[in-house]
């Protein structure tokens, strides 16, 4: 008898764990059922920004594999529209619920993927029956976003509440559709993924885009007339808008598996092994936004929930369940994203982040062009690393410049990922050319500079 595999979310995690299994097990030996609550799989939330300002169409372009790819070609069970609402490990089954059709099933399994994502933080002020109050998780909210931008009357005025890279991408994404837009941050500036002084240079881009940057100001409240938002409310006075998209980042989606009883870790997410099981429960996985990781540098369980993640541990998840051998090996935290034509890199650790893993270290900045100087279109670049003292071992590198800044952080990510010093780093053979590159790459050059300070401070 085959046997049965039960996948809980049928995005990136689930339906790569999913993909991988059917690959080394036909449908004669495992049988595959997915629940997904939504309408759609495999979709790229990551291009909502994109869709919600007119750059990509949408939804259909940013949907990977549909439920019917998935029945048709991958000989799959998907069942759209059903929410899991409990697992019970002891007889291995999950209840799920037909949003549509209504009723309940229940299905057992020899093998549980739980990949059920994330969910938006929503604070208590954000409940409200107001037309004009959108989250950013899927691409239901983008739709919705969409339709609200579209329907008369126009909303002219628009307020993103929280300065994540996902409120930063939604500000932009809003300017070029002609919104006057306000970004409100509880924090000291935007874009606290990198440190402080390279967050400036994002938030100077983004005013001179015409965004409006409040920082150090929390949203307490929504005001409404006649059904749609009017204003946000904060304790410097109300922010008049006609739309508000909230970016407060999110939490792990573990509440089936908490009542459930799969392990938690300190970051609140599930805890899972290298080859993504969760410890002391043969057969069930988890991977994706709802897993917490280890962090290469730190040494530190983390959750981060992204996308290259996901699709990376359920494969490895997939694979394993398909009788093959797989480990995920950690995150170092690299990120990119941009506001408009300037580009955002990070990866390893913040100074914040060094600090608090207890690492002695310098960090150093330095300013360059992402072309030779002379070359049409040369833009300031600015890489800022932080290398562990004595040791010269690269820690943590930030990237902020025009075209071809995001990507070199690659370069530098490649480079911490293998435990390369600054100094190992300044005879780097990267390559050279004036339309690509000052004949010293920016890279270099910040290694150099950080082999300067290390050397000053232990002179
Ligand atoms: C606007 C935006 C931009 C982003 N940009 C980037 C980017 O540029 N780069 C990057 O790496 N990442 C990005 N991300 C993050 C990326 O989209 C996520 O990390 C990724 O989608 C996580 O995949 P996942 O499968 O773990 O979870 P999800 O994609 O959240 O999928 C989980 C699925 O589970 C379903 N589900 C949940 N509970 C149940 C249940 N009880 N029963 C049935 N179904 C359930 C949900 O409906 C959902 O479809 C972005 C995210 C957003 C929202």
């Amino acid at each position: 008898m085959a046997q049965r595999l039960i996948v809980i979310g049928g995005d990136a995690a689930g339906m790569s764990a999913a993909s991988q299994a059917r690959r080394r097990r036909d449908r004669g030996d495992l049988e595959i059922i997915v629940f997904e609550r939504g309408n759609f799989t495999s979709y790229s939330a990551c291009g909502i920004p994109y869709w919600i300002s007119g750059l990509v169409p949408g939804p259909e372009a940013l949907i990977a594999r549909s439920p019917e790819t998935f029945r048709t070609e991958y000989a799959m069970d998907v069942r759209m529209r059903h929410e899991v609402t409990s697992i019970d490990l002891e007889r291995r089954e999950v209840v799920a619920q037909d949003l549509e059709g209504g009723g309940e099933v229940r299905e057992r399994f020899d093998d549980l993927v739980y990949a059920t994502g994330a969910v938006p933080v929503k604070p208590p002020w954000a409940v409200t029956d107001a037309g004009g109050v959108f989250g950013m998780q899927t691409l239901d909210d983008g739709a919705a976003l969409r339709d609200w931008l579209d329907a008369d009357p126009q909303p002219r005025r628009a307020v993103v509440v929280g300065g994540g890279y996902i409120g930063v991408e939604i500000a932009e994404a809003l300017i070029q559709r002609g919104l006057s837009v306000t970004l409100v941050e509880a924090g000291q500036q935007p874009m606290a993924t990198v440190d402080p002084d390279m967050a400036e240079l994002v938030a100077d881009a983004m005013r001179s885009l015409g965004v409006t940057i409040r920082t150090s100001l929390a949203v307490s409240g929504l005001e409404q007339q006649d059904g749609r938002v009017s204003a946000v409310v904060t304790a410097e006075g109300p922010i008049p808008t006609d739309v508000v998209v909230m970016g407060l980042g999110v939490r792990p989606n573990t509440a089936l598996a908490e009542a459930a009883g799969l392990p938690l870790g300190p970051t609140g997410a599930i805890r899972v092994d290298r080859r993504m099981r969760v410890p002391g429960l043969p057969g069930v996985w988890a991977a994706g936004d709802c897993v917490e990781t280890l962090h290469r540098v730190s040494g530190l369980p983390v959750h981060v929930p992204l996308g290259t993640h996901a699709n990376k541990q359920g494969r490895v998840a997939g694979i394993n369940i398909g009788g093959g051998y797989a480990t995920f090996a950690g995150v170092i935290g690299t990120a990119v994203t941009k506001v408009c034509d300037l580009e955002v890199g990070r990866t390893g650790l913040r100074e914040r982040e060094a600090a608090a893993a207890g690492f002695e270290f310098v960090s150093v900045i330095a300013e360059s062009t992402n072309r030779a100087g002379y070359y049409p279109g040369a833009r300031p670049m600015t890489v800022k690393l932080i290398a562990e003292r004595p040791s010269g071992r690269l820690l943590g590198a930030q990237i902020v410049g025009w075209s071809e800044a995001a990507k070199r952080i690659d370069t530098l990510a490649v480079a911490l990922w293998n435990g390369m010093t600054v100094d190992d780093m300044t005879a780097l053979d990267l390559g050279y050319a004036p339309p690509y590159a000052p004949v010293w790459d920016p890279v270099l050059i910040a290694a150099r500079k950080a082999v300067d300070a290390l050397a000053a401070l232990d002179r």
